[in-house]
């Protein structure tokens, strides 16, 4: 093959793939990965942004994070579009559903996360899972409303009025004290002896971390810091 015709070709190849780029980019297709330079062409500003729940948001959640007896109001909640490093350090198309009244305070804390390279391996919709918990933990899914109880109570949780969120819940689970339980079950080899982890492909949460310290910064609380649990994952206002 000519030099020409493969340089030709290179130049089609790239064309095809910022294309299909700026298409994930425009109908915010979650989890593309995405080139930084698509990113550039498409305007930094524009991946963290807050929007009333459309009809089309609403069908995915309607019946699985959105309860039936779900009472909050939809018109108090934002879908937010937010970028983030995943495992491979590769930029990814994320979105969180949450309170109006944290939307500014999640887009800071998702776009220094991302300026600083800190990795989160998935964030999508709860509703991707059926809005199962486990499930979406399993996934190691960042994820924020959730018309739900606390676990192992009748009480309605934080997320409930999507004001908690839970980030990467795989490697940062939930562990109950007086009986042990971990959540997910398959995050037992990270809830105890954090200290020492090694050849974890995402950040510990500790008091060290930038994700904690962001969060604090922002008026959170911690569920590392309870008592009777650790929810080392949690965030709440
Ligand atoms: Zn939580």
């Amino acid at each position: 093959m000519n030099t020409l015709l493969l340089s030709f070709l290179l130049t089609l190849v790239s064309t095809l793939t910022t294309l299909d780029e700026q298409k994930a980019l425009s109908e915010w297709t979650p989890a593309a990965v995405v080139s930084d330079e698509s990113i550039m062409a498409y305007g930094i500003d524009s991946c963290f942004k807050a929007y009333p729940i459309n009809d089309a948001i609403f069908a995915r959640m309607d019946g699985k994070s959105f309860k039936k007896n779900c009472t909050m109001p939809r018109s108090s909640l934002r879908y937010l579009r937010v970028l983030h490093r995943n495992v491979e350090g590769k930029t990814q198309l994320g979105e969180i559903v949450c309170n109006q009244s944290i939307a500014a305070d999640l887009l800071d804390i998702f776009r220094k996360l991302y300026e600083a390279n800190y990795k989160i391996e998935r964030i999508i919709l709860i509703d991707n899972y059926n809005a199962d918990d486990e499930t979406s933990m399993r996934a190691n899914n960042t994820s924020c409303f959730n018309f739900r109880v606390v676990s192992g109570t009748t009480k309605l949780s934080k997320h409930s009025q999507g004001l908690a969120i839970d980030i990467n819940p795989l490697y940062n689970p939930y562990i109950h004290l007086n009986n042990g339980k971990v959540e997910p079950a398959t995050g037992k080899p990270y809830a105890y002896n954090r200290a020492n982890l090694r050849n974890v492909k995402v950040p510990i949460i500790d008091a060290h971390d930038l994700c904690y310290r962001l969060f604090i910064q922002h008026g959170f609380r911690w569920g590392g810091a309870w008592r009777t649990v650790k929810d080392y994952q949690h965030f709440e206002k």
